[in-house]
């Protein structure tokens, strides 16, 4: 077994070991148990709430844009160039024009930047569960958010002891997040705290890796952060109509340095302020054909998000390392099964 950082902060690379030793492991097993739960407990209360769960596209001539530095994967589909889906965002929306709430697990396959591998909580495939509803503002979505994870939580903390006892995580851990409500912060807050900790973070950017765990670390609890700067989020992300430069977005940040788990937001719907905030974003609304065509018939206006599965189970477990909440992990640069 190839050794791993006693702490998540440490900036070492660690490496998978082969599937054989991986897959018979009972630690990989105790995680694939709890992944399984967390599914569990998503579909449970979604079902219950009158979610459909649709079955997700994996192939399609355009793919979310807005991945953060990652590069997308071509496939030759009958001669044109198709991608694989990097979110289902695009499909996510266009889906409303069937159900009023959906939401469906789906693989992404994103090639992250190599200085990604180091900070254990990227792959290069990973899985989201997607969630997206008609009508809604982005406070509704960040208070169906809350509750699920809550929800998931408490199923894990009640219905796989001995998985986290082999694994030495404490119920507690997991507890402490069930029972107690979520913090907001607007992404200025959260940049001003960075700031005060003399760590550069600017008021018009995403906030970056070590930013982010660092306010992870300094949290008891789990915090949104909301109002991103336009221009840190792609096309879809909802600009505000009374703040213009601030994105009616938001991501759900776990404490334990466990970092990001959810993105999400209110989605830009209308015809021509998608052409505009394509344009805007450097995207060619030309290769958005289908979606355009959509969105020129009516998308619904919706708000949504998507949590990254892997992370939520890592955070459950107790992980140093995403990977290991995968059963044939990928890590970005890595070359693996
Ligand atoms: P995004 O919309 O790009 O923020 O992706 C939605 C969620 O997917 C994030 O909040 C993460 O939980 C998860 N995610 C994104 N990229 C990765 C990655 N490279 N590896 C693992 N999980 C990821
Ligand atoms: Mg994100």
């Amino acid at each position: 077994m190839t050794t791993v950082p006693a702490s998540p902060t440490a900036r070492t690379t660690t490496v998978p070991p082969p599937p054989l030793e991986h897959l018979r492991s009972p630690a990989t097993r105790a995680v694939l148990r709890i992944q399984q739960c967390i599914l569990t407990a998503t579909r449970e209360l979604l079902s219950r709430e009158g979610f459909m769960e649709m079955l997700p596209p994996v192939i399609g001539p355009v793919t979310d844009p807005g991945a953060r530095g990652a590069k997308q994967v071509d496939v030759d589909y009958y001669g044109h160039r198709y991608k694989l889906m990097t979110s289902g965002i695009l499909y996510k929306q266009a889906s409303l024009l069937a159900f009023d709430k959906i939401f469906n697990i789906a693989p992404n396959v994103r090639l992250e930047p190599l200085e990604t591998a180091t900070t254990h909580r990227h792959l290069a495939e990973f899985h989201q569960i997607d969630v997206e509803v008609a009508c809604a503002t982005r406070e509704d979505v960040t208070a169906l958010a809350e509750r699920l994870i809550r929800h998931v939580f408490a199923a894990c903390a009640g219905g796989m002891r001995e998985e986290l006892a082999l694994l030495g995580q404490d119920v507690d851990a997991l507890r402490a997040v069930a029972d107690h409500d979520f913090e907001t912060v607007s992404h200025r807050e959260a940049a001003e705290r960075l700031q005060a900790m003399n760590h550069p973070q600017s008021y018009d950017a995403e906030l970056n890796w070590v930013g982010e765990e660092i306010l992870s670390r300094e949290s008891t609890r789990p915090f949104f952060v909301v109002d991103y700067p336009k221009g840190s989020r792609g096309f879809y992300d909802r600009e505000s109509r009374t703040t213009p430069g601030v994105l009616r977005n938001f991501d759900l940040i776990l404490p334990g340095g466990y970092g990001e788990i959810i993105s999400g937001s209110e989605r830009e719907h209308e015809y021509t302020r998608l052409i505009t905030r394509m344009r805007e974003t450097g995207e060619n609304p030309s290769k958005y054909r289908w979606y355009l065509d959509v969105a020129r018939e009516g998308i619904p206006a919706s708000a949504g998000f998507g949590i990254g599965l892997e992370r939520l189970t890592r955070a459950v477990a107790g992980l140093d390392a995403v990977w290991r909440a995968s059963s044939f992990p990928k890590i970005p640069g890595v070359i693996s099964a």
